[in-house]
C-alpha cells in the first residue's frame, strides 16, 4: 500500500554533508532516504534538518558504550561552538538548496502553507529547513530574521547538549526526562521571536523543565517532530503522560520516529524491533490524546531503525498494520500527512 507521507525529521543532508560521495538523486542501499526510494514509499516530503554534528568525525555518544545495570547513561555531549555550528550550518543550508536547484523542480524548499500544498498536491516533494539545535542562532537573535530569510521554518532549540538557550537530555534509560534546567532567558526571547515570525519550535530532545517552559511562553501548538511514548518506553527522549496532554491542550502534534532505542519497551540498541512496536506507540498516543495529535518522525538517516524498516521503503509496511489493527482510511490520512499540514498551518504566518 503506498501512502503518500510527510515526515518530521531526518538528518539526510548532514549524510550527504559528510559523504561527498553520495548523491540524493542516485539510489543508494547506504543510508534511510534517496530520492527514489522515496517515490517508491510515498515519502511527500519533511523536515531536513540542519545539524551540526559534535565532532569533526560524526560520532554522536552510543548508549551501548554506558551500559549500567537496567539500561544505559551516555553524559550529555559537551556544548558546541557558535562560529563552528554557523560555519557548518551555512554550508549545509547551501546543500540543500543546491539539492533543490539540481531537482528541476522535484524537490521544493517551501517556506509558507500555499508552497507546501501546491508541492504535495503536483506530488513534487516538499522540504522544510530546520535546525536541529539553535546553536547556529547568536544569543541575541540578531541573526535570526536572516536566516527566516533563507528559509528557515522550524527550529529544534537542543540536541542532546546544553547551548544558550536551553539544555538537551543526556541518553539515559530508563530514566526520566525531568534532567537539568530549563529555557535561559535567551530562549524565553527566542521562543517568542519564533512565534512572532512564524517558526515551528520543536522539543524533541528539550529536558523536561525547557519543555514546560516553551508550553509557558509559545502561543503556538506544541510539537515533537521525532519523540514517542514515555509509557511504552521509558527512555529520557520520550514523552511522559503529561507532556502528551500538553501537546493535546495546544493542538500540536508527535512524529514517532522509528528508532530502535526509542521505540523498545528494553530500550536496548536491538535491530531485531519488531514493527508492531511503531505501530504500538502510535496506538498508545492514539488512545491517550486522540488521533488528530500523532504523525511520522522517522528520524531517516540520524538513527537506528529496525531491521523490518531497512529504510523509508518499509513505511508502507506500517500503514498495512495499523490498517490491520482497525485504524479507517481518514485516521491513516491524519497520521501520515493531515496533522503536519495542520499544526503548520496553525504556526506558520502563512
Ligand atoms: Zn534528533
Amino acid at each position: 500500500m503506498v501512502f503518500p507521507f510527510f515526515d518530521g525529521h531526518n538528518d539526510t543532508i548532514l549524510k550527504l554533508y559528510m559523504n561527498k560521495d553520495m548523491d540524493f538523486f542516485k539510489e543508494s542501499n547506504q543510508g534511510h532516504l534517496d530520492e527514489a526510494r522515496a517515490k517508491r514509499a510515498g515519502f511527500s516530503g519533511g523536515f531536513f534538518a540542519i545539524f551540526p554534528p559534535p565532532h569533526a568525525d560524526l560520532s554522536v555518544p552510543n548508549p551501548e558504550e554506558h551500559l549500567t545495570e537496567k539500561g544505559y547513561d551516555a553524559p550529555l555531549a559537551e556544548p558546541a561552538d557558535h562560529e563552528a555550528c554557523l560555519k557548518v550550518t551555512n554550508d549545509m543550508v547551501e546543500l540543500l538548496y543546491s539539492i533543490e536547484a539540481q531537482s528541476n523542480e522535484r524537490l521544493n524548499i517551501v517556506k509558507n502553507i500555499t508552497e507546501l500544498r501546491k508541492t504535495l498536491k503536483n506530488e513534487q516533494m516538499a522540504a522544510i529547513l530546520h535546525f536541529e539545535g539553535a546553536e547556529a542562532i547568536k544569543p541575541d537573535l540578531s541573526n535570526l530574521e536572516s536566516f527566516y530569510k533563507k528559509g528557515l521554518r522550524s527550529i529544534g532549540l537542543v540536541w542532546s547538549r546544553p547551548n544558550s538557550f536551553a539544555q538537551g537530555v543526556p541518553y539515559r534509560f530508563p530514566s526520566t526526562p525531568d534532567i537539568g534546567s530549563g529555557l535561559s532567558e535567551a530562549g524565553v526571547n527566542l521562543v517568542k521571536k519564533c512565534n512572532n515570525l512564524g517558526i515551528m519550535l520543536d522539543t524533541s530532545h528539550l529536558n523536561e523543565n525547557g519543555f514546560w517552559d516553551v508550553v509557558k511562553h509559545s502561543d503556538a501548538p506544541i510539537v515533537a517532530t521525532h519523540s514517542n511514548a514515555h509509557s511504552l518506553c521509558p527512555i529520557s527522549r520520550n514523552l511522559t503522560d503529561e507532556q502528551l496532554e500538553a501537546v493535546r491542550e495546544s493542538n500540536g502534534v508527535v512524529g514517532i520516529t522509528y528508532s530502535v532505542n526509542m521505540l523498545r519497551t528494553d530500550g536496548k540498541m536491538n535491530q531485531k524491533t519488531s514493527l508492531d512496536e511503531v505501530a504500538a506507540h502510535i496506538r498508545y498516543i492514539t488512545d491517550t490524546i486522540g488521533i488528530d495529535h500523532v504523525a511520522l518522525g522517522s528520524d531517516f538517516d540520524g538513527t537506528t531503525l529496525p531491521y523490518d524498516m531497512k529504510d523509508v521503503t518499509g513505511v508502507p509496511k506500517v500503514f498495512e498494520l495499523l490498517k490491520e489493527q482497525g485504524f479507517s482510511e481518514e485516521d491513516l490520512k491524519k497520521v501520515a500527512q493531515d496533522n503536519w499540514i495542520r499544526v503548520l498551518n496553525e504556526t506558520w504566518k502563512s
